[in-house]
């Protein structure tokens, strides 16, 4: 999906249509506009129930992802580190990745 901007009148036709595809969108992108977009022309378009039929789906969505995001990141709070370039565990007084040879952020700089 490369090219996704197209005319705000079209989106609100094709939302109105079938708002998945839409909601996936979002999902890939993290892109709060498409969200707002995705709720505001929900709720002028569709009644009601379906409103809060996309809304929820939406919701459980997100909370999904968030999910599995939360899971991968819990690993970057070990003890000793890893390099924010490669993601090699690095020792905490290692000065450079021995992998990829980034600089690492030292804990506190001695006054
Ligand atoms: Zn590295």
């Amino acid at each position: 999906m490369g090219d996704a901007l197209l005319e705000p009148d079209e989106i609100e036709e094709k939302i109105a249509e079938n708002p998945d595809p839409y909601i996936d969108l979002f999902l890939e992108s993290g892109d709060r506009y498409i969200r707002v977009l995705l709720l505001t022309v929900m709720k002028n378009c569709c009644s009601e129930p379906q409103w809060e039929r996309t809304v929820s789906k939406i919701e459980r969505r997100i909370e999904e992802k968030q999910a599995v995001t939360s899971t991968v990141e819990d690993d970057g709070d070990a003890s000793a580190g890893y390099c924010p370039q490669c993601g090699t565990s690095v020792d905490r007084d290692d000065r450079f990745c021995r992998q990829c040879g980034e600089a690492l952020e030292a804990g506190e700089a001695d006054g």
